[in-house]
């Protein structure tokens, strides 16, 4: 059985290897994501540079009925992000580290290695073509409004609200599939 304790203890070793106390997360209540198998993955989505978005299975097959169902409306849904591993998810906060960026200011965009939705294979960035992905405001568009209002109904929830208890930004294109509870 795996403890929180130990869940922390692995969390502070890894921000160790980058080279980050864990003091600067030591006031934040975040959450522990284990990492999915990746022999368990599917492709979600291929981007138009090749790059593939792997969910579990069940993850994928909703993303594509919400997916069906947008486009249907009228709305262009496509993926950004999807599973990132334990080492992909380090990487990218080595590239701030790079950029001159504190951790007490990533971690609340970026999450501490183990604590990423992404790493459960269930967790999606989206974003529509109208939306430009690095100035674009996905909160403000047609497409935003249409998750709001449908996602749900396929098992999607907006896991960072504003203000969420977590101290992550509001992420409105950041989604995550929670399996029907039974
Ligand atoms: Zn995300």
């Amino acid at each position: 059985m795996i403890s929180a304790a130990d869940n922390r203890q692995q969390i502070s070793r890894w921000l160790a290897e980058l080279g980050i106390d864990s003091e600067v997360i030591a006031h934040r209540t975040l959450p522990f994501f284990s990492e999915a198998d990746e022999k368990m993955l599917v492709t979600a989505e291929t981007n138009g540079e090749g790059k593939a978005f792997r969910l579990l299975p069940a993850a994928a097959a909703a993303w594509w009925q919400m997916q069906h169902q947008a486009r249907v409306d009228g709305i262009e849904l496509y993926l950004v992000s999807a599973w990132r591993s334990v080492a992909y998810q380090m990487a990218l906060i080595a590239e701030q580290q790079q950029q001159g960026i504190a951790p007490e200011i990533f971690f609340t965009y970026l999450a501490p290695p183990g604590c990423s939705e992404h790493h459960t294979g269930c967790a999606v960035d989206i974003n529509t073509p109208e939306c430009d992905e690095v100035s674009g405001v996905f909160g403000d568009t047609p497409a935003f409004r249409w998750l709001r209002q449908h996602a749900a109904g396929f098992g999607f929830v907006m896991s960072f609200a504003e203000n969420n208890p977590w101290g992550f930004i509001y992420e409105p294109w950041h989604w995550c599939w929670h399996a029907p509870k039974s």
